[in-house]
């Protein structure tokens, strides 16, 4: 017997032989898994025969590695998306159809109620409705669940991308499951069955999704910054209400993310030693010059104070030390409502002009101040 060695040296326990029919290949393929990985070898009755064999034997496996991932099944699932429900005030409801690279959007025309939570307030329970979207779509994978993995990241950008574009928190109601599996049951108190399903009883703004989505959609697939950016818009929204310092960091990741085409980083001068990169401070301010003059801007420069304080020493500034209470500041100065109402919003709102920007793909090269 003569072996041929395509891995490293092992210790021989288990392994598998391959062999084909045809008599004229004489070598069969021996492979040894092992912590590493596999090794693989050929074996045949002599170094000439191994030494004919060996080609055909590397050509099949070559074949056979490049097919692996490449000839998936694909499968069919569905979610639901849905804005914030909201017990009074305008919630928004989806007004036509729509699709998005392989996705179909659908309005489902329910309305949907469910319990929220108050914050810190043990009779805190409040009520809220909102009137999901269906979302259809196929994904590849070995099998369900590696589809869905890859639905559910599909998903997260289809939601980041309608609260941008729909300037409203959305939020993901049902991740992706396989269309085959009917819709779960929800709780009896909670859903659609029990209200009226007149949507006209309540406020509500009907809205339509942009042609320019379904191009928006593809500059996320081609530009990682961007997409990086607008799932940390998401993010904001998200943990906005009850985290706002962390928000903050977020909407400054936001600018500083897409101001990264205009600044690259540095490696700070100040010393031989120093492996810091600079630059970042100049990526906002190169973002914030695309949608706001010098002066307009001025006063969001201040946002990078209080986000290195969280970062670097810990420090929070709007409600998170007061279980969510904040004053209105009507008759004295109040920092906590002045930062959660003021500066994160005027940075939320500058850091949507810019994503927009980029989603039409109207960002200029060059940065305007
Ligand atoms: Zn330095």
């Amino acid at each position: 017997m003569y072996n041929q060695w395509f891995g490293p040296p092992h210790q021989e326990t288990t392994h598998y032989d391959f062999r084909i029919t045809d008599p004229v290949v004489e070598c069969y393929l021996r492979v040894v898994p092992d912590k590493a990985g596999a090794a693989i070898l050929i074996v045949g009755p002599s170094e000439a025969a191994v030494n004919r064999d060996r080609v055909l034997w590397l050509d099949a496996v070559e074949t056979s590695t490049g097919k692996i991932g490449s000839e998936h099944p694909e499968f069919s699932w569905y979610s639901l998306l849905t804005c914030e429900p909201v017990f009074d005030g305008e919630v928004q409801i989806l007004e036509t159809a729509a699709r998005i690279g392989t996705m179909q959007i659908e309005p489902s025309g329910v309305i949907y109620w469910e319990f929220q939570p108050d914050r810190a307030s043990l009779d805190g329970l409040g009520e809220g409705w909102s009137s999901p979207i269906i979302v259809e779509g196929t994904d590849t994978g070995f099998n369900f669940h590696a589809a869905q993995l890859k639905a559910v990241a599909r998903v997260a950008r289809l939601r980041a991308l309608l609260s941008v574009v729909l300037d409203e928190r959305w939020v993901i109601k049902l991740s992706p499951l396989d269309r085959r599996i009917p819709v779960p049951q929800t709780h009896p108190e909670i859903g659609p069955s029990e209200h009226p399903q007149d949507i006209n009883r309540y406020a509500h703004k009907r809205v339509r999704l942009p042609e320019w989505l379904i191009d928006a959609w593809g500059r996320t697939e081609d530009q990682p910054e961007l997409a990086n950016a607008l799932a940390a818009y998401q993010e904001a929204l998200d943990i906005w209400d009850g985290h706002p310092s962390l928000a903050l960091v977020c909407l400054v990741g936001v600018v500083e993310g897409i101001g990264s085409r205009y600044q690259d980083l540095v490696r700070c001068t100040c010393c031989d030693d120093c492996q810091v990169n600079v630059g970042s401070g100049k990526r906002f301010r190169a973002a914030l010059s695309v949608v706001l003059t010098k002066k307009n801007a001025s006063p969001l420069m201040a946002a990078y104070s209080p986000r290195s304080e969280t970062v670097h020493e810990g420090r929070l500034h709007g409600s998170e030390l007061t279980a969510g209470a904040v004053g209105f500041g009507l008759t004295q100065a109040d920092p906590q409502s002045d930062f959660e109402m003021g500066l994160i919003e005027e940075l939320r709102s500058a850091a949507r002009e810019i994503l927009l920007l980029g989603l039409r793909g109207e960002l200029p090269t060059e940065k305007r101040w």
